[in-house]
């Protein structure tokens, strides 16, 4: 019997306010109970009845559960709230299938996390700051984000790396950024039409894993976007085949540097996700979910893609 990490740093967060019994106590406990199952039903005379009701709180489920995150990219007005309402009235639909994510351009986050309260559609930011605040003209820290209803922050979409010169370090401290904020980060990587024709693919991916993710990642606080940059809005997708390498590829250094929280993190597959395709896509291995640019665009689309789920 497997617990579900994320459920597990939950709990551990919650008890950081319990305080009751100690919060390293409880830790240790749990993370045993994550790697083995035996001392699931483990009681201790000095725990408190708190810690009984938080084992019975966890989540059965060994799945990792889907996400569709929308990436919005520079599109939106006011205006396109309606299409996002459309999604919200939609999602009820679709949320057995998968999780759902939009994030809008930095203008439309207050609005939209507005119409989503209560809703079941979270939204999201595409780009922040490493820094808090400061003289930074033009740039929006992670705090600001979180502040207008983001939970979720992409950092190092690969129009970030291309157009602005971001590398590993700096998406590293906008990951950090995010936690510090208190946003779940989507790390992006990915490799050019020109790394993967020179073979360079897998290497190119264990570099900006290596340099992009913080240590300290979990699969409460962050999830890995394969985005090829040569199928962002291309039309072309690599085969269910090379997808299934890849993403275990990555789930395979993930869990040998984050051990039980790389095994359960999110991989998510991004680049020209369709209705069409999506059904294919989600079903493979380690495929957790997708990050959706131009689909995302339309509530119809957006659904659908989240329809394919299995
Ligand atoms: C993206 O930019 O994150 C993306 C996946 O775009 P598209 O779906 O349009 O290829």
């Amino acid at each position: 019997m497997q617990i579900p990490q994320k459920r597990v740093t939950k709990l551990i967060d919650h008890h950081k306010v319990a305080a009751f019994p100690p919060q390293p106590r409880l830790k240790r406990l749990l993370e045993a109970a994550v790697k083995s199952p035996e001392v699931w039903n483990w009681r201790d005379s000095s725990a408190s009845a708190c810690t009984n009701l938080i084992l019975l709180d966890i989540d059965m489920t060994d799945a990792i559960r889907p996400l569709i995150a929308g990436n919005w990219k520079m599109n939106g007005l006011k205006a396109q709230v309606a299409e996002f309402d459309a999604m919200l009235n939609g999602a009820a639909d679709v949320t057995g299938r998968a999780d759902l994510l939009v994030c809008p351009p930095a203008t439309l986050i207050a609005a939209f996390a507005d119409r989503a309260r209560g809703k079941k559609v979270t939204v999201g930011a595409q780009d922040c700051h490493p820094k808090a605040s400061g003289a930074h003209t033009g740039d929006v820290a992670a705090e600001m984000l979180v502040d207008a209803g983001a939970a979720a922050i992409i950092v190092g979409h690969s129009e970030r790396r291309a157009d602005h010169g971001e590398g590993d370090a700096l998406v590293r401290q906008k990951a950090e950024a995010a936690w510090r904020a208190g946003a779940t980060a989507i790390v992006c990587i990915g490799e050019t039409q020109g790394q993967r024709d020179d073979g360079q693919t897998l290497d190119v991916l264990r570099g900006q894993l290596d340099g992009s993710l913080p240590d300290g990642s979990s699969a409460a606080n962050l999830i890995v976007a394969y985005e090829p940059v040569w199928a962002i809005g291309t039309g072309l997708t690599p085969t269910s085949q090379d997808v299934e390498q890849i993403h275990g590829f990555i789930r395979e250094l993930l869990t040998s540097r984050f051990r039980a929280d790389g095994a359960r993190m999110r991989i998510l597959y991004g680049g020209s996700v369709k209705p069409s395709n999506a059904a294919e896509l989600m079903a493979v291995k380690n495929v957790n979910g997708a990050l959706v640019g131009g689909a995302s665009l339309k509530a119809a689309d957006f659904l659908a893609i989240a329809k394919g789920c299995p």
